[in-house]
């Protein structure tokens, strides 16, 4: 038998960075984890494993447009650049800027970074990174003086406890998350502790959740600095070895925190529980703290951050095998963004902006006719310049900042006013796409090539296994085709990727002689098959480590020229803005388990859209029985920035006094999902990061008269409906409405469809109940079933499982108009979400079979039941969490 062809490449979602097998054979294309990747050893999650259903070319943009003419790549290429031209000549270069994505390739972001900061002149190049890590790249720059990551992730399986602070590893870091898990099962003295003000599914497996009030993370770390000291567990040799700072910071913890009940009062702890898990650590040698978006998106999350890596200087829990502070990052490529410089405030291969001598080495290294010698505008800063028209011509990469940045109706009016502004982006229907003035199509995951950096510093290769569309290209390609149309040719001759990437290693270690330690100079002459054949490995790479490099600052290796870490005192003041009685409620945004940023991969595959169905906020019993808000009702949030309509979850797992709302619903498949409108564009002042985790917000019951829901083969407008929600399912669109009168109906709906009907063998089948408060209708178009509509008084409930199989028949009959009319439901429906996706098991099944006499009492025995957790193993703390709660006594 012939063995067919298979490709190792890496999972485009979190930072985690999955290797993947792709097997390519007549019947499809097959994925599953890779078995030799040291991030995951096979194992995938949920997003992971479901890649293949989001691979098909539904919704691509194939062709560059100009305005919305289709083009040629040529004229697209030189309206680009004659319009960037004009501006640089008109109005200098601080008029250019650049907002990129962490979903690109390691190469795209070394080449527009030298496009920006060493041939156009500006540091106006930002990123999405910006939302989500730019804390962490603050904090260990002001702490190891570089941008490091010290640990790598077998320190998460040979510590004996994991503090998990502001993650919800379990959703967000499955598979890493997975690892911790089964390591504590092989070893039940390893302990997790988890301080997060959510009840999160990763906080209920801890063995201690510290449920925190909001903000005050650098207050409990500031506190265990002092109890540290005072329990005379600093490790004074390491310290004065090795780090600088140490008494400043000891004293103010001395001073700020001077007791548990103290720092237990301010940080709304029961302080047993606080005593505990500063006993905890100072006790338990191998610690490793993880940390991320709870701590990074924050007024103070710089501050956060030098307080969590305080605590690991002062007892040298760093740079040895299970210890560290360990930042993970959200996004698939931040590490490789940081490698090149993909920030505002950032040089190439962690040069410091600043430094003239480090400015000199670039501008000779890149030969290039201008370097920047100040910073840039950060992404808050730079969509303002937008607005003012200081910044004329944007170029947006593969991001779309009109959902995920704060403000984001200001940010949408904006764009909307800018004089030239250029987007590539795979998809052809977003947010963005209709601001665009040149739309340029790129390659999609799956089809482009490169490197990524994932959170332990490995870097992969991303490679291709579908064909390319025959009009994408990868970004790369198109800064380099503008640049050489400005007039930058000798800077960016690239024919293929392998060139970049060649280039960039030689830059990292061009000149350094240790000093800078990120150093990949091992692979500055890799040739085709060589690059082509690259292994995963941990920077730095140098003749000197040859391999890779699992942890830095092992003892005596601290960072280059032999400086000194540093103990940082930490701001401890709430920047954030006050609760008042107008906005009571601080919402906090993140994500789901199973959708990934704004959906366009995540929300093709039906499976995923199971989990987490419309946008939703969470709320705490307590202030939903204050507001008579019921679970599943329809709750209108308002802010300073704006407002939304969405569903209401009523659970404990939220801290009292804060609401969640996730970040990734669209105005593509929702009316009112995009959170990002309500949050309050604050940010921290040393990195510019946004705080996403507070934002003053009212909460009301949203009284509509009407709801409903249509099922369509084809995707349809319902304008004016206020509340829509669109699901992809399997082989039709499920759409929820709310809002509309049910006598107008009627005409209303047959005029949503009207333009998808070509005339003929149309049947329109029509119940309207007498007093007008129902309308049922069903559509089939020659023969086959083409939407069904339920609408009117009351809440609608239409079974999932029998639709499929209807929009599956070739045909309908006339004995079958009767059970299509009865398929919906007019009552109240129990909120039953489904766990499992890959066996479609809902939370309800799963727990009657954990409740019944003589019930389930492991994961594995509620898959022999029921299947679910069988497959990629998502649910499986999920499962847990219900088992446990169930175990506990009454
Ligand atoms: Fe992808 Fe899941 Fe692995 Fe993250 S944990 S890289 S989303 S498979």
């Amino acid at each position: 038998m012939t063995e067919l062809p298979v490709v190792r490449t890496v999972c485009p979602y979190c930072g985690v960075g999955c290797g993947l097998t792709v097997t390519l054979g007549e019947s499809g294309v097959r994925l599953k984890g890779d078995l030799h990747h040291p991030a995951n050893y096979g194992n995938l999650c949920s997003k992971g494993a479901a890649l293949g259903e989001t691979l098909s070319m539904a919704g691509r943009l194939l062709k560059p447009r100009i305005g919305s003419c289709d083009t040629e790549w040529s004229e697209a290429l030189n309206e680009v650049a004659s319009r960037f031209g004009k501006v640089l000549e008109q109005h200098g270069p601080e008029a250019i800027a650049i907002f990129g994505s962490a979903q690109l390739m390691t190469e795209d972001y070394y080449v527009i970074n030298k496009f920006m900061k060493g041939y156009v002149g500006s540091a106006n190049f930002d990123t999405n990174s910006r939302l989500c890590m730019a804390s962490s790249v603050a904090g260990h720059i002001r702490a190891f003086g570089e941008d490091v990551v010290p640990g790598c992730y077998e320190d998460l399986e040979l510590a004996d406890l994991v503090v998990v602070v502001g993650a919800n590893a379990a959703f967000c870091h499955p598979v890493l998350f997975r690892r911790i898990l089964e390591e504590r099962s092989r070893r039940p003295a390893m302990r997790l502790v988890v301080i997060d003000p959510r009840s999160t599914v990763t906080a209920s497996l801890a063995d201690l959740h510290l449920s925190i009030k909001p903000g005050t993370d650098a207050w409990l770390f500031t506190g265990l600095l002092e109890f540290l000291r005072s329990s005379d567990r600093v490790d004074r040799c390491f310290v004065t070895e090795w780090v600088t700072g140490a008494d400043k910071a000891l004293e103010f913890a001395a001073l700020m925190t001077p007791t548990i009940e103290a720092t237990a009062g301010v940080c709304g702890l029961d302080v047993n529980d606080l005593a505990r898990f500063f006993d905890w650590f100072a006790s338990t040698d191998r610690t490793v703290t993880l940390w991320s978006q709870g701590i990074n998106q924050s007024a103070t999350g710089t501050d956060k951050v030098n307080a969590i890596i305080n605590v690991h200087l002062a007892t040298g829990r760093i740079g040895r095998p299970g210890t560290g502070p360990f930042s993970l990052t959200g996004q698939p490529n931040a590490m490789g963004g940081r490698e090149v410089g993909g920030l505002a405030n950032q040089l190439a291969a962690h040069l410091t902006l600043g430094n003239p001598a480090h400015h000199d080495l670039l501008q000779e290294f890149w030969n290039s006719p201008t370097m920047i010698r100040t910073q840039g505008l950060k992404a808050l800063d730079l969509f303002r310049a937008v607005e003012e028209g200081s910044i004329r011509a944007l170029w947006i990469m593969g991001t779309n900042p009109v959902v995920s940045l704060p403000d984001a109706g200001r940010v949408r009016d904006a764009l909307s006013k800018c004089e030239f502004l250029v987007v590539s982006d795979c998809m052809a229907e977003t947010d963005l796409a209709p601001l665009a003035h040149v739309f340029l199509p790129a390659l999609a995951w799956g089809e482009k090539e490169g490197t990524v950096t994932n959170s332990e510093r490995c870097i992969s290769r991303q490679r291709a296994f579908l064909p390319s569309p025959l009009n994408a290209r990868p970004d790369w390609w198109m800064v380099s085709e503008v640049a050489k149309r400005m007039g930058f040719e000798a800077g960016f001759p690239y024919r293929t990727v392998r060139e970049i990437f060649i280039e960039h290693a030689a830059l990292s270690g061009y000149r350094n002689a240790g000093e800078r330690r990120f150093d990949i100079s091992l692979y500055s002459d890799l040739s085709d098959d060589d690059y082509e054949a690259l292994p995963p490995r941990q920077w730095p790479l140098s003749t000197a480590e040859p391999s890779g490099t699992q942890r830095l600052m092992v003892k005596g290796g601290f960072l280059g020229g032999g400086a000194k870490s540093r103990m940082v005192v930490p701001n401890l003041d709430q920047l954030s803005e006050k609760l008042t009685e107008t906005y009571p409620f601080a919402l906090l945004t993140g994500r789901v388990r199973d959708q990934w940023h704004t959906m366009t991969r995540t929300g093709k595959s039906f499976r995923l859209n199971l989990h987490d169905q419309a946008p939703f906020v969470e709320v705490h019993p307590d202030q939903a029985d204050a507001l008579l808000i019921t679970d599943g009702d329809l709750v209108l949030l308002k802010s300073a920035f704006g407002q939304l309509v969405v569903e209401v979850h009523v659970t404990p797992e939220v801290f009292p006094g804060t609401v969640f709302m996730p970040i990734h619903w669209t105005s593509m498949n929702s009316t009112t999902g995009r959170v990002n409108v309500l949050v309050n564009p604050l940010a921290d002042p040393v990195s510019g990061e946004p705080e996403s985790k507070h934002t003053p917000v009212s909460m009301q019951k949203w009284h509509h008269q009407t709801s409903g829901v249509i099922l369509s083969r084809r995707k349809i407008d319902l304008p004016g409906m206020p509340y829509v929600v669109a699901v992809s399912e399997h082989r039709y669109t499920r759409y929820e409405l709310a809002g509309f009168q049910a006598s107008g109906g009627r005409d209303f709906f047959q005029n949503c469809f009207d333009h998808f009907s070509d005339g003929a063998d149309d049947l329109w089948l029509e119940l309207e109940e007498a007093d007008r408060s129902a309308y049922r209708s069903i559509w089939i178009h020659h023969g086959r079933l083409e939407a069904l509509i339920f609408f009117g008084e009351g809440h609608w409930d239409v079974p999932r499982d029998p639709l499929a199989q209807w929009f599956g028949r070739s045909e309908i009959l006339e004995n079958d108009h009767a059970e299509l009319f009865s398929l919906a439901l007019r009552r109240r429906s129990h909120r039953d979400p489904i766990l499992c996706c890959c066996y479609q098991v809902t939370r309800g099944e799963i727990s009657a079979e954990i409740l019944r006499p003589g019930g389930c009492r492991s994961v594995g025995e509620v898959g022999s039941r029921l299947r679910a957790g069988q497959a990629c193993g998502t649910c499986r703390p999920e499962i847990e969490q219900l088992i446990q709660v169930a175990s506990r006594p009454n």
